[in-house]
């Protein structure tokens, strides 16, 4: 009974927003940025900004998140953090010898209005940084956008760094990733080599924040986009963009400054968004796609139609990023169930227009992003008519347990259970792992709290 004080009665509110379905832009920065090799990021602001960040994305992937911080006190908060962040960029090439630092901005350096641009200009000329190693930023002030926000403008600024053009094209197609788990990139990257597709993707967290335990410490893992790739990605014929909120600006970038065409697909998350990938994918790459992911496509299939009876008509509730919604309301739509509430703190008219086209067969279905969408007031949409299923990240747990309604963990952040960096969600193997999961729990509720006389041994 945490949240028993929700009431079914909605009061307009312009000012406050309860239980937002969003965090904050540097989040998002810090995750793009361990995507890159050796690249170490780094909060300019104060410590506990840093710690939030950090132990946001711990307690999602269970692993330490290495960052650096430009500590901040009260003088740096009135006379800007010019003097820390050079000290800071000496201290981190000195004792932790990344190949790149990525700072990201905080909510106090932006409005202090730090220069960054002409900070890491000072560092250089003051000899901090050593020969061959890089500083890059990006802004993130976390008073607008979201996580969501503070990753498109990470990946945005390892293009604008790196990607360089010479003047021959490659056959390579870049694979530009938009917010998912490292399972899920390393899923699609296995497509992409299944189809004999020769690719760069970038950002890379397979291998960073799914990384082998070997029982030794390593500050840089094997894993993510070397910087020999990220500037090769100037010379490849075309790139797919995949979550037009995360990636559509790197890719616009890239086009205008290398001269690489790009298509946007959703995260290929169930039947029809991996349909879209996997054609964009054999057409840009000039590839036939092979038997064996027919053969995935058809197995993917063949459980839907098992599962149809139990899933059709199911009303379900989901929050989240909106590069992964839009994908996984369609998937839910082509399950026939009936996706009723969808909510996003990120703003963008895109979602509104998807969602509105998406549940043209869903007549009851209400959606909101932005701000003031909030997950206090997807409760109250729950009480007033129930749901079936919950799909999102653990802040639903309370309305799950209030509501004793069945509930799959998905999207981020996933704090009070673990595997799900190990376990893909796109392509068609993660789409049956979610048709399973979510028949797993529909069934189990049942059983529990079916009458006796009710209970089946047989689905
Ligand atoms: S002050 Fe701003 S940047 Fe720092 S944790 Fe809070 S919202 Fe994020």
């Amino acid at each position: 009974m945490l949240l028993r004080h929700t009431t079914p009665k909605e009061i307009d509110r312009q000012a406050l927003t309860i239980n937002p379905a969003k965090t904050c832009q540097p989040v998002g920065a810090m995750y793009a940025a361990l995507g890159l090799h050796k690249c170490l990021p780094h909060s300019h602001g104060s410590q506990g900004c840093c710690s939030y960040h950090r132990s946001a994305l711990t307690r999602h992937f269970k692993e330490p998140v290495m960052a650096a911080t430009s500590s901040f006190t009260e003088g740096s908060s009135v006379f800007g953090g010019t003097a820390n962040l050079v000290q800071s960029i000496n201290t981190i090439f000195t004792v932790y010898e990344p190949d790149i630092i990525a700072a990201h901005t905080t909510c106090l350096s932006e409005t202090i209005g730090d220069d960054m641009t002409a900070i890491i200009g000072k560092a250089k000329d003051d000899g901090v940084v050593p020969e061959g190693k890089h500083v890059i930023y990006c802004n993130t002030p976390s008073y607008v956008g979201t996580h969501v926000t503070g990753y498109a403008n990470q990946v945005t600024s390892f293009v604008k760094s790196f990607s360089t053009a010479t003047p021959k094209k490659k056959n390579v197609v870049n694979l530009v990733a938009g917010w998912m788990e490292p399972s899920d990139m390393a899923e699609i990257k296995r497509l992409a080599k299944v189809l004999e597709a020769r690719t760069i993707m970038f950002p890379d967290l397979t291998g960073v924040l799914d990384a082998p335990m070997d029982g030794k410490f390593h500050m840089y893992p094997n894993g993510g986009t070397t910087l020999e790739d990220m500037a090769a990605t100037g010379d490849s014929k075309f790139s797919i963009g995949m979550g037009p909120y995360s990636t559509e600006d790197a890719c616009k970038t890239l086009e205008n400054k290398c001269k690489v065409k790009f298509e946007m697909v959703d995260i290929p998350i169930g039947l029809k968004a991996t349909d879209r990938f996997l054609m964009s994918l054999s057409r840009h790459a000039n590839v036939p796609v092979p038997d064996e992911i027919t053969n995935e496509r058809g197995r993917l299939v063949d459980l839907i139609a098992d599962s149809a009876r139990l899933l059709y008509g199911r009303r379900v509730a989901l929050w989240g990023d909106p590069d992964t919604l839009i994908p996984l309301t369609e998937f839910l739509v082509s399950l026939d169930m009936r996706p009723v509430y969808v909510v996003t703190g990120t703003p963008g008219k895109l979602f509104d227009a998807r969602m509105k086209e998406i549940l043209e067969k869903v007549p009851e279905a209400k959606f909101k992003s932005g701000e003031r969408a909030d997950m206090f007031q997807m409760h109250q949409w729950i009480k007033q008519e129930g749901v079936d299923l919950l799909i999102g990240n653990t802040y639903g747990k309370y309305i799950a347990r209030d509501e004793d309604t069945p509930f799959v963990r998905f999207g981020f952040p996933i704090m009070d259970r673990s595997g799900h960096n190990y376990m893909p969600k796109t392509g068609y193997q993660g789409a049956a792992n979610l048709v399973v999961q979510i028949l797993g729990a529909l069934l189990d509720h049942e059983d529990r709290t079916c009458s006796e006389e009710k209970i089946e041994l047989q689905m």
